[in-house]
């Protein structure tokens, strides 16, 4: 019995380690169904960069999903380290497609994209992976106790380091008015989370895993001004210091942005800080207006 039990043990180990590290990913990115298309190059090296060495570049790429339709034309852009771009743009424009792109689950079709000065082509998706840590919209929550859902972040945390970084995901008040505390159960057949509250156990899991670079997919839906101003302090703790990339449906988040990219059909329209972008007049100011006037809404969707 024990020398069954020791295989399974395990198998069920590594499944729980393989979950780990890709549900989070695949929930952004909504890669459930698809595999990926690229594979390490012969003698791929394992890339391990410390934040101030992980910049990254998008150079002239270009990309299309399929051979027909081109999403992505020619778009260039720099963020050196522990800085912080953020992509805005109307739905469509290719916004999640640069993360992807970074991500390596497709390659360019023209191009390069390069961290630290390396075409991630040449580097082991293991260690890119392991260098970029995602906040994805929409979290999954295992039904199983909060500590559990918090440590899946890095396996093996102590509570003490989870105890911090629940501080600056601003979750310790919520926790500390549960009546089971970290042992609460949640998910499906738990305490349902709010959208917010979810997020911001997705930020204390991007701080365990405490990544060089963080892609942060803000939530298309509105939060309560209360739960946004929650978030929006919980994300510039996990993106001081770090290189960070932030998809953005709401301009009053990325204001602080050291550099804002307007996405329009695939190509870069504007470009500049929020006062740059303002003083140009362009589609960004318009867009300012128009959210300053209707409160936080999202940017409309356009064809
Ligand atoms: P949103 O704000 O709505 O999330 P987005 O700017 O992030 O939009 P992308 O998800 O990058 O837009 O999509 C850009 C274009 O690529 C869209 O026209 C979309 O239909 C198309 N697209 C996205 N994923 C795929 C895919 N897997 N296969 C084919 N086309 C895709």
């Amino acid at each position: 019995i024990i020398q069954l039990f020791v295989p399974l043990n395990f198998l069920g180990f590594v499944y729980r380690e393989i979950r780990r590290a890709m549900t989070d990913m695949q929930r952004m990115f909504g890669l459930l169904q698809q595999r990926p298309k690229v594979a390490d190059a012969p003698g791929a090296a394992d890339l391990a960069l410390s934040p101030d060495e992980a910049g990254l570049s998008f150079d002239n790429v270009s990309f299309g999903y399929s051979g027909k339709r081109r999403i992505l034309h020619g778009v260039s852009f720099e963020v050196p380290p522990g800085r912080k771009i953020a992509v805005v743009g109307p739905s469509g424009s290719g916004k999640s497609t640069l993360a992807r792109l970074l991500f390596r689950f497709y390659d360019p079709d023209q191009g390069a994209v390069r961290i630290g000065g390396h075409d991630i082509r040449q580097i082991s998706q293991d260690s890119l992976r392991r260098l970029i840590g995602v906040v994805p919209q929409d979290t999954v929550l295992f039904n199983d106790t909060l500590r559990y859902n918090l440590a899946y972040g890095r396996p093996g945390a102590t509570q003490e380091e989870i105890e911090r970084v629940v501080r600056l995901a601003h979750l310790d008040g919520f926790i500390a008015q549960l009546p089971e505390g970290y042992d609460t159960r949640v998910g499906e057949r738990g305490l349902k989370l709010s959208g917010g509250e979810k997020q911001r156990v997705a930020i204390a899991r991007a701080l365990l895993k405490n990544p060089a670079i963080l892609v942060f997919d803000e939530a298309t839906s509105s939060l309560d001004s209360g739960s946004e101003q929650a978030i929006l302090s919980a994300i510039r703790e996990v993106a001081a210091r770090r290189t960070a990339l932030v998809i953005a449906h709401r301009l009053s988040t990325i204001t602080d942005a050291d550099q804002i990219l307007l996405l329009d059909h695939g190509r870069i329209a504007e470009r500049g800080s929020h006062a740059e972008l303002l003083a140009a007049g362009g589609a960004y100011a318009r867009l300012w207006k128009l959210q300053q006037r209707d409160g936080a809404e999202n940017i409309p969707a356009k064809g």
